[in-house]
């Protein structure tokens, strides 16, 4: 069985034409599958329309958060939710082509574990989007030891038991991209032409493609931590000979009482590097806390349906998330 997962969050024009295509497509292939949607806290009426194509088509389970948790919990419910021997996440706006699939499982069946589909084009994104997140990977991949294929996002086939080893990392806040990078296991790659939004606008504005950035790079790297360190080396060893080349000028030249200026861009200078050192660290910190709380990272309200020859156990009441305990027949 293979498991869709797609988080929706204000998607309701997409999920009929969404739920259409997949059809065609899982029809095409002829293996039992279910398509799990997670309605992330959407505020119009996606909620309603999933329940409507729910009624109709059985094969659609719906997961109910009891408030919006985001992307990356969406996603996390979806894996934690499937009962496929696959699961692919896809995104409801049909960014990611559904026609895609077919490929994804060709190469699964030749034996890998992960195969990530790749955009080559991206249509409907700005040059400044393609360019930061270009360099977004770049910076990543330079300040952490895994390998986070560029141009790849959450749309990808991972197979049973790469599913299983994502399920037990235990982290809080999921930067889903890194984590699936970070689990390993054999992959490949299959290419595709991102197209642009079905219908809707998207929900990622710089501010929170920034935060974004941050948290994949503080989940996987400690470079920044580092980089305080040896900035405040620097800065000390330039202040060191500073004060020495001072030395040797009052010692020739004798104290004329100037240097205010140059005492002035040490001082904010100085102060600067602090307060960016103390920022780092409180990124750290910060997200520290957040793990310490040990808070489940969604809460499910209500789902519907658990798949046809569904191999699930009940869902848990509270459906409360990272119950990584559970077993799939
Ligand atoms: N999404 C979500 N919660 C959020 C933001 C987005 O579940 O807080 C879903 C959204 O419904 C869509 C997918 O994540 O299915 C990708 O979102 P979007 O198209 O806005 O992002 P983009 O394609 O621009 O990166
Ligand atoms: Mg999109």
């Amino acid at each position: 069985m293979i498991s869709l997962i797609i988080p929706c969050h204000d998607e309701a024009d997409n999920i009929a034409a969404l739920h259409e295509r997949v059809c065609a497509v899982m029809n095409e292939i002829g293996e039992p599958w279910e398509m799990l949607c997670v309605n992330d806290g959407s505020r119009d009426d996606t909620l309603e329309r999933l329940l409507a194509l729910h009624r109709e088509d059985p094969r659609v389970v719906v997961i109910d958060f009891s408030r919006k948790f985001g992307k990356e919990a969406a996603l996390t419910a979806g894996l934690d939710h499937a009962c496929g021997d696959a699961a692919i996440p896809l995104d409801a706006d049909l960014q990611d082509p559904p026609e895609l699939i077919p490929e994804l499982l060709a190469k699964w069946r030749e034996g890998f574990e992960v195969v990530n589909a790749v955009r080559i084009t991206r249509d409907g994104e700005s040059w400044f989007k393609r360019s930061s997140a270009h360099l977004f990977y770049r910076v990543i991949n330079r300040l952490s030891n895994v390998d986070i294929p560029p141009d790849t996002g959450d749309f990808r086939l991972i197979s049973r038991p790469a599913l299983e080893a994502l399920k037990q990392l235990p982290e809080r806040r999921r930067f889903m991209k890194g984590l699936f990078a970070w689990v390993g296991f054999r992959s490949a790659n299959v290419y595709y032409h991102r197209e642009p939004r079905h219908a809707g606008k998207t929900k990622w504005n710089y501010w929170r493609l920034w935060n974004f950035a941050v948290e994949g790079i503080t989940s996987f790297s400690q470079v920044p931590l580092q980089l305080a360190s040896y900035l405040g080396f620097t800065v000390s060893f330039l202040a060191l000979l500073y004060a020495a080349w001072l030395i040797i000028q009052t010692l020739v030249y004798g104290n004329s009482v100037k240097g205010y200026p140059s005492m002035m861009v040490t001082l904010l200078f100085l102060g600067g590097i602090q307060l960016m050192a103390l920022g780092v660290i409180g990124e750290y910190l910060g997200r520290i806390y957040e793990e310490s709380k040990q808070r489940p990272v969604y809460l499910v309200r209500q789902t519907w349906g658990n798949g046809l020859g569904a191999v699930c156990p009940p869902q848990d009441p509270l459906g409360a998330g990272l119950s990584h305990g559970r077993e799939h027949g």
